[in-house]
């Protein structure tokens, strides 16, 4: 997929242009996969772009670097004011952000104590599976590759060393023709999507694999937990085993990348009647009301420009 760059990107402190933004190829991170980031998404509102769940955002992406004892330069307040500012350098309204920071250039080994470099990139993006995905639904495949397994890498930081599994899942998937893989857990139980949380039916409730399941605890899927339980929605965390992918009444994934997609059947299997069942529907419509502004707000998610 080409993609057009655009103009300015936040990089250390300074808004810089696109081309001017550029690291060593002896950079830690290239090497061992040391960075860790985030995706969050800005939307526009009746009251302007407003950026969703920016905090949270934030707040994880200090865990993750916490996680693997990356100290950022920059503080909460100053990434919140980077990702505005690169938002408005570049004259976007909708649109995606890309906090990323990485063990730069300073040493070699992989426990050199290099320098930590922080960006903050903000691109264009619509529907990230295409807009026929987000309305009839994808076909998913479970992959053949596992999450890693507990105490190897932990699954809970989102660095960018995690997604060489994703990679394998979402490609196995494209390359046999499907639109997304859904990955098992070392312990053959339900895990996520290569990027994304999932979100089962059964019986009017709402099922989804928990957090020792290998899964990031996606900021989206938090959304949908809060947002199903204020519409008298039950919602049950619980490891579920691979068939229940096959026997559920509706399937769909979330995530900031793919916001909330059904999923119409896996395995070559249908998933209910094949087309975005009701819940699924509900659940929808109540999550865009939300991110776009034209339902309340009690949360105080959209953080305004
Ligand atoms: N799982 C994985 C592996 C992901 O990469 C993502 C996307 N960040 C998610 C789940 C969904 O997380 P969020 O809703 O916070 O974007």
């Amino acid at each position: 997929m080409s993609m057009q760059y655009p103009e300015k990107i936040w990089h250390n402190g300074a808004i810089k242009n696109w081309a001017e933004a550029t690291t060593h190829v002896m950079a830690h991170a290239i090497h061992y996969g040391s960075s860790v980031f985030e995706g969050v998404r800005c939307y526009d509102t009746p009251n302007g772009p407003a950026i969703f769940r920016l905090q949270d955002h934030l707040k994880r992406f200090y865990t993750s670097a916490h996680i693997y004892d990356m100290p950022v330069p920059f503080d909460r307040a100053q990434l919140t004011q980077a990702c505005k500012d690169v938002i408005r350098a570049n004259n976007f309204g909708k649109c995606y952000l890309r906090p990323v920071a990485f063990r730069g250039l300073g040493g070699f080994g992989l426990s050199a104590d290099c320098p930590t470099d922080v960006a903050v990139a903000v691109w264009q993006m619509g529907e990230y599976l295409g807009q026929s995905a987000t309305d009839t639904g994808i076909d998913a495949m479970v992959s053949s590759w596992n999450r890693p397994a507990p105490n190897t890498i932990p699954t809970g930081a989102k660095a960018g060393g995690n997604y060489l599994s994703g990679q394998l899942i979402a490609r196995e998937a494209r390359r046999l023709g499907f639109g997304e893989g859904i990955a098992l857990a070392s312990t053959g139980l339900l895990s996520e999507g290569a990027g994304e949380n999932l979100f089962l039916v059964f019986d009017g409730k709402l099922y989804t694999t928990p957090v020792s399941a290998a899964i990031l605890n996606g900021i989206t899927r938090n959304t949908i937990m809060v947002l199903a339980k204020s519409m008298g929605i039950e919602v049950i965390e619980q490891d579920l085993p691979r068939e229940y992918l096959y026997l559920c009444d509706e399937l769909f994934m979330c995530g900031t990348a793919v916001e909330l997609t059904p999923i119409r059947s896996v395995d070559g299997k249908k998933i209910g009647s094949g087309e975005p069942g009701p819940l699924t529907r509900k659940m929808r419509e109540a999550f865009f009301g939300l991110v776009k502004g034209t339902a309340p707000d009690p949360h105080g998610w959209l953080e305004y420009l």
